[in-house]
């Protein structure tokens, strides 16, 4: 009867143990959680202007505008495929 109630006392005690231990490891969790999270916010990365993709006339490769060649509708994505032409 002794006996089972030192036991329990015993397992009372490994608990309360445990849960500091717990608590503790909770505490330098948040502890590093906090110190490796950037103090500052990343700047919020402005989204690129959208562009107009448009079609290779020879073959059909899409790109931004600015990166084709010709002018009005006839673009091509490089100087050999506006020389070829349309395929
Ligand atoms: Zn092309």
């Amino acid at each position: 009867m002794a006996d089972g109630l030192r036991y329990y006392r015993h397992q009372l005690q490994f608990n309360e143990a445990k849960m500091k231990f717990l608590l503790l490891l909770a505490v330098f969790g948040v502890l590093w959680w906090t110190w490796r999270k950037p103090s500052a916010p990343p700047p919020a990365r402005p989204d690129p202007p959208v562009e107009r993709m448009v079609a290779c006339a020879h073959c059909g490769l899409l790109l931004p505008e600015s990166d084709s060649i010709g002018a009005g509708e006839r673009r091509y994505c490089c100087a050999a495929h506006r020389q070829a032409g349309d395929a």
